[in-house]
């Protein structure tokens, strides 16, 4: 089975460069599938469980891509996210709290990439955008007002300049918060995916969910794999 922590040495395989060893190994089947793009985005989708993707994959399947499933790591947005970025268990990643990111030295795939020379982007929310090191393009989005709208345009702009962006989109976690059903978050969701999968051009797309929801524990995270020239089911 995959796990999240398996994430960030495909990431590195697929944009050619070093990452110390960690707890995840790469995927043989999602570096071939996205090797030859240009660019890379990885769209971290807060929320989203492989009950919830096989439930309206008629929005969400790709028609040409590849869909996995992997283990999560926690329940919590900030330890799976410091998972997917580091390819290390909470364990051994330590990053708990948004404090423990500001303390955290496990470099990330990111600041792995930009330290050689990948030009490299992160669109999320301000504070934790702004602990990034090495010469990342942070996009900071305010916590109390992110809009998954502000994110897609800086995904789309910024790809202009950056040849690896991870963005974190949010609007179905806070449906779930907001106790409304997730298929509009969901509809939301794959149209921002398809204004962006027309928008940039020749760049490979990794789309995963952090933790499952919140009410189920023992839920997988789907990890999708897509070129920028295919769509998605029903859209
Ligand atoms: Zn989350």
């Amino acid at each position: 089975m995959y796990t999240l922590m398996d994430i960030a040495p495909t990431i590195a395989e697929i944009i050619g460069i070093t990452f110390p060893a960690r707890d995840g190994t790469p995927i043989p089947r999602v570096v071939m599938k996205l090797s030859r793009c240009k660019r890379l985005l990885l769209l971290i989708i807060d929320g989203l469980g492989f009950r919830i993707y096989k439930r309206y994959q008629h929005y969400l399947k790709p028609t040409e891509g590849i869909t996995l499933r992997c283990r999560p790591t926690m329940m919590h947005t900030t330890p799976a996210i410091a998972t997917i970025l580091t390819g290390m268990h909470p364990d051994h990643h330590r990053v708990f709290t948004a404090k423990d990111t500001e303390r955290s030295a496990s470099l990330s795939i990111i600041e792995h990439a930009s330290a050689q020379g990948v030009t490299s982007a992160i669109i999320m929310e301000e504070k934790g955008a702004r602990c990034f090191k090495e010469d990342v393009i942070t996009i900071g989005i305010d916590d109390n007002d992110y809009d998954d709208n502000d994110a897609v345009r800086a995904v789309i702009e910024v790809s202009k300049r950056a040849d690896f962006i991870t963005a974190h989109l949010r609007v179905l976690d806070r449906a779930y918060h907001q106790k409304r059903e997730p298929e509009r978050a969901i509809k939301t969701l794959s149209q921002h995916i398809r204004e962006i999968t027309t928008q940039v051009e020749d760049t490979g797309i990794l789309i995963c969910g952090d933790h499952p929801p919140h009410h189920l524990k023992n839920d997988d995270i789907p990890l999708i794999a897509i070129r920028n020239n295919c769509g998605l089911e029903g859209i």
